[in-house]
This record gives C-alpha cells, sequence and structure tokens, in this order.
C-alpha cells in the first residue's frame, strides 16, 4: 500500500494532478505477492488507459523504490465510488509568453469571400466594421456551423482594418490561445504585460469564443479585457458555434454581453453560392474544372466550405497526375469517400449507448439510470457526449434517451468530456475510436 502511494507521489509532477485523478486515485492496492503487486481497477476502460500511459513509469518507479523488479497484475472491479475529479481542471499552458499580434492567413480577405444568401448579412456587417470600427456594431459577433467562413470573415476585418491604418493593432486569436496566453502569463508573473497588451489594441479578434466557457478565470479575465476594450470604442469580433440562445446558462453570462452590438449568423451555403465558390477557388488555384463536374461537387457536398475545398484539392490532385480533363464520372470516381460521408445516414442514439456499453463493459440500462459509481458515470458521461456532438439532438432530447436526465446534466457531461480530450491524448484517441465503432454499427 505504502508502496503504491509512494510511487503515484513520484509520478504526480511528470503527469499531473488531473491524470493522478482520473486514472490512478480509482486504482485499489490488493497486495503485493512475490514481487508482485495485486491492484484493482473499476474496468477494462482504466486498465487499458492505465497500461497505455504509465505502466512503463510506474514500474520504473516501483523498482527504484524497492529495489527489486516488481510486476503489476490486475483485478477489475466494478463498485468503486466516482474517480472524476471533482474540482475543475486547470487549464494547462502548452503555449510560451508570446506578446505579438496574431498572424492573418493571406487568403482569408474580402475579395475571395463569395457572398450568398447564407452570408450575405454576415460579410455586409463584417465590412461594414472594418469601415467604421468600434462604432454601433460592436462588438461583433459572428455565429455559425463548422466550416462556413467565420474565420475566413474574421480574418478579413483584421486585413481591411490593417490596410486602412497601418498603424492599428489588430489581435486575431483563438479562445484556447487567449487561455493558454493568460496561463502562462500567471505562471511567469507577467498578467501586468498580458494586460497590457490585450488593452492597447484597436480591434481585438476572438475565434470559437465557446472554448472559454468553464474556464472560470480566464473567463473573468476575458470579461475584464472586454470591458476596458469596449469602454474606449476599440473593435471586439467573436466567433462562436452557436447562437448565444443556444447557450446554457453559464455560457450565456459570457455570451450576453455580445448582444449589446450585432450578431449574424452563417447558415450552410445554398447549391448557388456553392458553386460560386468551387468556380473562384478552382480559378484561384488554376485548376480547369468543366462546368457539369462543379455542378455536381456542389450538389453533392453541402455540409461545409471547407469540404468543397477538399474535393476540389482531390480533383486538382487527379488531373494533374493523369493529365486527362476531368469529367462527372472521374470526379464521382475520385470523390466516392469523401461523398459517402455526405449521405451518411443520422446515427440513433441507441447505437451510441450500445456500443458504449459494451465497450466500457457495463449496461445500457446503467447509462440510462442514476447511479453515481465510479463505474457508471465516466461511460454515461461520454455516451451522452457522444450524442450530443454525433447526432442533431438537443440536449432535452439527448436526456430524454438517457432515462430522463436534465439538459443541465447533458451539458454537463459534454463539458467534462470536452475538457478531458483537450487534455489527454489517448482519451482523445479512445473517444476516436468509440467513434467510428459507432459509425461502423450504423452502417452495417
Ligand atoms: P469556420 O471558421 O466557420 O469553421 P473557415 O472560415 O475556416 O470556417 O472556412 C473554411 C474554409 O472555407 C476556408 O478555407 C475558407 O476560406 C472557406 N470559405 C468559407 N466561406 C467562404 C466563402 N463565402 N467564400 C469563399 N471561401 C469560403
Ligand atoms: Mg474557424
Amino acid at each position: 500500500m505504502a508502496l503504491w502511494t509512494k510511487a503515484v507521489n513520484m509520478i504526480r509532477p511528470d503527469i499531473g494532478e488531473e491524470s493522478v485523478d482520473l486514472w490512478l486515485k480509482p486504482v485499489e492496492v490488493l497486495r503485493l505477492d512475490n514481487n508482485v503487486l495485486w491492484i484493482k481497477v473499476p474496468n477494462r476502460f482504466y486498465l487499458d488507459g492505465i497500461k497505455d500511459r504509465y505502466l512503463k513509469k510506474l514500474l520504473s518507479i516501483l523498482r527504484d523504490l524497492s529495489g527489486v523488479d516488481i510486476e503489476l497484475d490486475y483485478e477489475v472491479s466494478k463498485d468503486l465510488k466516482n474517480v472524476l475529479p471533482k474540482t475543475d481542471p486547470i487549464a494547462q499552458p502548452s503555449s510560451q509568453l508570446d506578446f505579438s499580434l496574431g498572424e492573418l492567413n493571406p487568403r482569408y480577405t474580402f475579395s475571395s469571400f463569395v457572398v450568398g444568401a447564407s452570408n450575405r448579412f454576415a460579410h455586409a456587417t463584417a465590412e461594414a466594421v472594418s469601415r467604421t470600427p468600434g462604432t454601433q456594431y460592436n462588438p461583433f459577433f459572428i455565429y455559425g456551423g463548422v466550416g462556413l467562413g467565420k474565420t475566413h470573415l474574421m480574418h478579413a476585418i483584421g486585413h481591411a482594418m490593417r490596410h486602412q491604418h497601418t498603424r492599428s493593432r489588430v489581435l486575431y486569436t483563438t479562445s484556447e490561445q487567449f487561455v493558454n496566453e493568460y496561463v502562462t502569463a500567471i505562471q511567469h508573473s507577467k498578467v501586468d504585460d498580458f494586460r497590457a497588451k490585450y488593452r492597447s489594441l484597436d480591434c481585438l479578434l476572438i475565434d470559437d469564443v465557446q472554448f472559454l466557457v468553464g474556464k472560470d478565470r480566464s473567463e473573468q479575465e476575458f470579461f475584464h479585457t472586454f470591458n476596458a476594450l469596449h469602454g474606449i470604442r476599440k473593435q471586439i469580433v467573436v466567433t462562436s458555434d452557436r447562437s448565444p440562445k443556444e447557450m446554457s446558462p453559464s455560457e450565456h453570462r459570457l455570451i450576453s454581453r455580445f448582444e449589446w452590438g450585432v450578431v449574424a449568423d452563417i447558415k450552410p451555403p445554398d447549391l448557388e453560392t456553392r458553386i460560386a465558390i468551387l468556380r473562384q477557388k478552382a480559378i484561384a488555384e488554376q485548376i480547369d474544372v468543366p462546368d457539369d463536374v462543379i455542378v455536381f461537387v456542389a450538389s453533392s457536398v453541402k455540409s461545409n466550405i471547407r469540404a468543397l475545398e477538399g474535393s476540389l484539392v482531390r480533383l486538382k490532385a487527379y488531373s494533374s497526375m493523369t493529365g486527362s480533363s476531368l469529367t462527372v464520372d472521374t470526379a464521382k470516381e475520385i470523390l466516392k469517400d469523401a461523398l459517402s460521408h455526405e449521405v451518411s445516414p443520422p446515427i440513433d442514439i441507441e447505437t451510441i449507448l450500445k456500443v458504449v456499453a459494451s465497450r466500457f463493459q457495463v449496461e445500457v440500462r446503467e447509462l440510462k439510470g442514476h447511479n453515481r459509481a465510479t463505474s457508471v458515470v465516466l461511460p454515461r458521461q461520454v455516451a451522452m457526449f457522444l450524442a450530443c456532438t454525433m447526432t442533431d439532438h438537443p440536449y432535452t432530447e439527448v436526456g430524454k434517451h438517457f432515462g430522463g436526465k436534465d439538459h443541465t446534466t447533458v451539458i454537463h457531461a459534454r463539458k467534462k468530456v470536452q475538457r478531458l480530450l483537450e487534455q489527454d491524448l489517448v482519451f482523445l484517441e479512445r473517444i476516436n475510436s468509440l467513434r467510428s465503432e459507432i459509425k461502423a454499427v450504423e452502417n452495417a
């Protein structure tokens, strides 16, 4: 017992408190028997997790501590207490202190942005903002799904402002970078510098603000930054994947002040806009794509503009490799994989429940139940997370599939798992393999 505790204490600085809480706290030491240390873990998920990540390190620590080679052996139990960390994890800094202004992508300009019904208002407002920053469109909040042009528009504003006033201090950052930078600043006692940098801006562009939610201190800092800049009429532009109305109360606290200004959404582009975008990109990339192929691709790839671009890249690779001109038939063949993704059937939450239950070795009814035992809580939260991210069902609907749970429970689970994903690559891999498994079951 003491040996294990010592080993955990030694590995802690290496792997961090959060990982210790998640992976090693649930371990129960059974006995030391002929240099075999027997431990008990809640289920196979933990066992694999510990083996993948920490086994080597643990064994070498155990050898150092005891002077003999120790092996670990396992029993899997199902009756341990809640293992999930009780406190909110603190974001780990991954970047060094950076007091420069963020880079803008030279391709993301107003002139390369194709305007259609789906983005007309957002585009017009973005232009107005860049002409008269800090006035009536402040803050400017853009929301919409993945790959629909939010980042592009935001950079376009930045370019236009830098172009009009070469001295104007425009900063582009993602909310994740903002968090990292802030945490790093705290650690190096450079918070004053951090504030000086952010409060001296003429325009602050913050991308994907939804990731700030729940990171309490950074969120606070962002409030202060926001208020400071807004107070002296400096422009603020924010993007998010959801509208203010779709946010949970804690998100709403963050978002409500964005409604002081202008809110614009970007919808998926209609067919005409998709055609126009493809034409424009084909010209920019100097690919010769016949009109019927353009129309074919535009009618097949509907989900987002990034996918449209991806299709064009493939067509380009093909035509430059073979030197032959593109036809609708070859395009069909080349894009087969990408297109199968487009038409994939909607995922059933019950399938998610089944796959998650079997992977975590729990029963579906346990996932739907209210038991707070260790071995059920994490799988339940994972299943809720997947139900939120793999389907279009609103939170309340997801809750219904889990034995009538409240939408706040679902939101909490989603965030919890999202946070773990961001901090733990092995966990991320597992979730991704769960996703593939669920899709495979659905398509079977
Ligand atoms: P989001 O930030 O909403 O996820 P991005 O701004 O990264 O999306 O856009 C994804 C890709 O699609 C980028 O390469 C961008 O240039 C392109 N794109 C998006 N909207 C348009 C548009 N209206 N016209 C031309 N290209 C676009
Ligand atoms: Mg983006």
